[in-house]
């Protein structure tokens, strides 16, 4: 087995798709359909030579591949697979360590420590914090609101790691109305019910209203677990940390932050005014696979109370004394034992930018949402529905026509603009309109390119109401 030509070769059909992704069409050119019948056959009863498979890998994974990676992908909220972590990751696979303890994989916890002390020093969180490496905001999420679960049931002297939630004191929760709907997944993994929550109202960007907050604050009961957000999925808004995590701790709750992208403004002076005060909560859920531009997958928990954090992911951690200067066990602060090893990805990327150009990357996407939609308000018939004041812009084409013929035409130009490619971005229903939502979530995504495609989307308005009009 030639080992080298069988990476080479892998890495060659990697460069291969990445030097070409600007080139080619913005979407898959095939869909799921035709990606399950290009798959689909028996079991193969007889193996097949490495480079045979690898190359029918690509030859059937290419066509219905999104061009994620593109500085005009704007759908979802996804960073760009940066190519520093993704030699890192390609390491990562190579080396096959399994991260979950120090003794298993002395490089592997060694790097997340670093990396997790790099992370909240660029995020301006308290350096006390603890730091899980985990897929994603979703799973940061879960483990995030565990640790709160565990201490707020501790403070009224149930140990629910050990004794489960029956019979324990009910713990109010309270979330925006405009909250990711992952954060209710997780309340649903954690036994608290997505509906037996006390949705606070928010504002049109969705901000919780601080009016709202207080009275939802005044009638709920101790223990309590407050959820506010950096980031809101269409709007970018993130709530006014420095007026509710005050109010939150005076009635002695635990306050998480959902920032899986938005906590990213906290690295920059520039787009820090957004999340002022955050530092104040307790624990935070962030992606590295979205705006630190980690490869898939890349998630961050971070939890001020480390004991707390320790106790809600491992059984073990609930008898032994918080861990001061010794080694550190990644699998502690995670639902799993073995995974891989997603510190390098992290280190990597880090140690690449540096806190200055983790800085530059947070202020060009925001700047290029804003060049995008400053162009797009000056076409007639093109109305940019939020204030742009992160990375996310929210558009309606046929604004001051007739609701139905707003909402159809923003779906024709939705649909007109992924049948031409140029560039890639999707739908939502926002306060009950049809909006199309453009995040900027990519490192490559300049002024230039912002610029063409805030022109791609005007021309194609233009040809969807020449379109209509006949
Ligand atoms: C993406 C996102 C999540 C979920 O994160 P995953 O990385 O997909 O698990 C949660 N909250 C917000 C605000 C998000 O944008």
């Amino acid at each position: 087995m030639d080992i080298r030509a069988l990476f080479s070769r892998a890495a060659g059909h990697a460069a291969g798709f990445r030097e070409t992704v600007d080139e080619r069409p913005q979407r898959p050119s095939r869909d799921y359909a035709g990606s399950l019948s290009a798959f689909e056959e028996d079991l193969p009863l007889h193996g097949a030579r490495m480079e045979q498979v690898l190359d029918e890998l690509v030859a059937k994974a290419e066509p219905g591949l999104h061009m994620t990676t593109s500085p005009r992908f704007f759908a979802w909220v996804m960073g760009g697979s940066h190519p520093m972590g993704v030699a890192a990751d390609m390491l990562t696979s190579a080396w096959g360590q399994n991260a979950g303890n120090h003794a298993a994989a002395p490089s592997a916890a060694a790097v997340e420590a670093v990396a997790a002390r790099w992370l909240l020093e660029l995020l301006h969180l308290p350096p006390e914090s603890s730091v899980g490496f985990v897929t994603g905001a979703t799973v940061a999420n879960f483990t995030c609101l565990a640790a709160a679960r565990g201490a707020v049931l501790r403070e009224k002297g149930w140990d629910a790691d050990a004794r489960g939630l029956f019979g324990a004191p009910p713990i109010s929760v309270l979330i925006g109305d405009d909250a990711h709907t992952t954060v209710f997944s997780a309340l649903q993994f954690l036994g608290f019910g997505h509906d037996r929550v006390v949705r606070v109202e928010t504002d049109r960007a969705g901000r919780i209203s601080r009016d709202g907050f207080a009275r939802a604050l005044a009638s709920a009961e101790a223990p309590m677990i407050v959820i506010l957000q950096a980031g809101q999925i269409n709007t970018g808004a993130c709530d006014d940390f420095a007026t509710l995590v005050p109010l939150a701790k005076r009635s002695g709750a635990w306050v998480h932050v959902d920032g899986a992208f938005g906590l990213w403004a906290q690295a920059s002076p520039r787009m820090g005014r957004q999340t002022a005060g955050v530092e104040l909560a307790d624990s935070w859920a962030t992606d590295g696979h979205k705006w630190l531009q980690t490869p898939y997958d890349s998630g961050y928990a971070i939890v001020r109370d480390e004991v707390a954090h320790r106790r809600a992911m491992t059984i073990v951690a609930s008898y032994l004394p918080p861990v001061s200067q010794g080694e550190r066990d990644p699998s502690h602060y995670v639902p799993e034992l073995s995974r891989r090893a997603r510190g390098f990805a992290t280190w990597a990327m880090l140690k690449h930018l540096g806190q200055d150009g983790v800085i530059a990357l947070v202020d060009q996407a925001c700047s290029a949402a804003t060049l995008i939609a400053e162009r797009l308000v000056r076409e007639p018939g093109i109305a940019v529905l939020n204030e742009v004041a992160l990375n996310q812009v929210i558009i309606r084409f046929g604004a001051g026509t007739e609701k139905s013929v707003a909402d159809a035409l923003t779906q024709q130009t939705i649909r007109a603009l992924q049948e031409e490619g140029a560039l890639f971005a999707g739908g939502a229903i926002w306060r009950g309109d049809q909006i199309m939502r453009l995040s900027v979530s990519n490192f490559q995504t300049d002024p230039g390119q912002a610029e063409r495609a805030a022109l791609a989307i005007i021309e194609t308005y233009r040809t969807v109401c020449s379109r209509h009009a006949m």
